[in-house]
């Protein structure tokens, strides 16, 4: 189902020995120092010290990044590659046309690669341009979609296209006859549209929620909540959805205009989230270190380390495209996770092994191993030790094709 053009062999192509200070074949696991990864077409065909994997492959073409790192290509979970805040700060204008929005997937697919980001998941965009790009076998990095999100009649981003007027196992079916690789219902409201229910409220019921979660199963396809609400977090739990987005704990409005909403975090629910397996992805980060008091930054890292004590588990997404999100922002949100307490190499993981496992590509993505798709970063530095050294990375490869990030 994500078959691309470019994860075809080509025979004309000689496989490259990329050679580094050190090879971080995932996070957590001993390095390879020094270390090679050998690239043959869009996957690794070896991964060992240098010279052994020269000395086997002498038709291999050297590629030398003394003194880097090389670790797996990251992974964001949440994106919205059709839409660009900073240039339509209304975001998304409905009104604009559908090629535009084609036109910012291509160039956001870019931004991708250039932060490294080799594979992503999509969560919402109008009109399938983002599967229409990924047909298209333009460059960019691996990207799942859910097309369309399932929202209420004029409930969050309406405007999308994705209203459910009639029977939710019909709208569910429909997605997966268009070829969406996830399900992505609106579960709350959100902050995008005035018109809906409030972010803390929930715009489906369990019945609903029920009904939706079991066509989903029915078609084989993950289901991936938007829930900004504890209420709706917990609704979400016992349906049974695979990923939980936002996760804000929001229980009501702030104290004042401006001000962040009143937050509810319940052990309980939280307790239900981890029993249900629902792997959670907090995406409020961007700019996090000069948010304004009222912000409640403070609130929301010990929140992030709550989640984390209560056993739920959490994976990278920034949302980017959306709302506050941009397309450059991706260790900025690693960073607010180390803020949080987490171990940098934790912090990778979550956007490396634990992120390909919740998109059900464990077993092709999130490390460097031999079978693996070749989706590897060259960086200066060690980012199991600094997440930081993400901001310098000197090549990015992704499904063998390589990629020079614009400085
Ligand atoms: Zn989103």
């Amino acid at each position: 189902m994500i078959s691309r053009p470019d994860e075809v062999a080509s025979p004309t192509v000689r496989p490259r020995l990329l050679v580094a200070a050190r090879v971080v074949p995932a996070p957590g696991e001993p390095a390879i120092a020094p270390g090679a990864v050998l690239v043959d077409g869009p996957t690794i065909a070896a991964v060992g010290p240098p010279d052994a994997l020269a000395a086997a492959r002498p038709d291999a073409e050297r590629v030398d990044l003394a003194g880097a790192t090389l670790v797996p290509g990251l992974v964001n979970v949440h994106v919205h590659l059709a839409f660009e805040p900073e240039r339509d700060p209304v975001t998304p204008p409905p009104e604009r046309p559908t090629p535009d929005l084609a036109a910012a997937v291509a160039r956001n697919a870019l931004r991708l690669l250039d932060e490294g980001v080799t594979t992503a998941r999509d969560l919402g965009d109008r009109d399938g341009v983002v599967a229409a790009w990924r047909a298209s076998g333009a460059p960019g990095p691996r990207v799942l979609t859910s097309r369309t999100p399932l929202t209420s009649p004029g409930g969050h981003c309406w405007f999308l296209g994705g209203e459910v007027r009639g029977d939710v196992r019909d709208a569910v079916r429909h997605r997966a006859d268009q070829g969406a690789d996830w399900i992505k219902v609106m579960a709350g409201g959100g902050m995008l549209t005035p018109s809906s229910p409030r972010p803390w409220e929930s715009q489906f019921d369990d019945a609903a929620l029920a009904a939706l979660l079991a066509a989903a199963r029915e078609v084989g396809l993950p289901v991936a909540a938007h829930a900004h609400g504890t209420a709706t977090m917990a609704a979400c739990a016992r349906a049974g959805v695979d990923t939980i987005e936002h996760g804000g704990w929001l229980a009501g409005p702030g104290p004042s205009p401006g001000a962040a909403p009143a937050t509810d975090p319940r052990p309980e629910v939280a307790d239900a989230i981890a029993a249900s397996g629902a792997v959670l992805v907090p995406t409020r980060a961007r700019g996090w270190r000069t948010w304004p008091p009222e912000a409640d930054r403070d609130g929301l890292l010990a929140r992030l380390a709550w989640n984390a004590s209560r056993g739920i588990r959490m994976v990278v997404g920034t949302d980017a495209g959306a709302g506050p999100g941009v397309f450059d922002d991706v260790v900025d949100t690693l960073t607010l996770y180390r803020a949080a307490g987490f171990p940098d190499a934790a912090v990778l993981a979550m956007a490396t092994t634990e992120a390909a496992a919740v998109l059900g590509l464990a077993d092709r993505i999130g490390r460097l191993a031999p079978g693996y798709a070749a989706d590897v970063l060259a960086v200066d530095g060690d980012p199991t030790r600094d997440v930081e050294a993400l901001r310098r990375l000197r090549l990015v490869v992704a499904a063998g094709r390589a990629h020079l990030p614009r400085a």
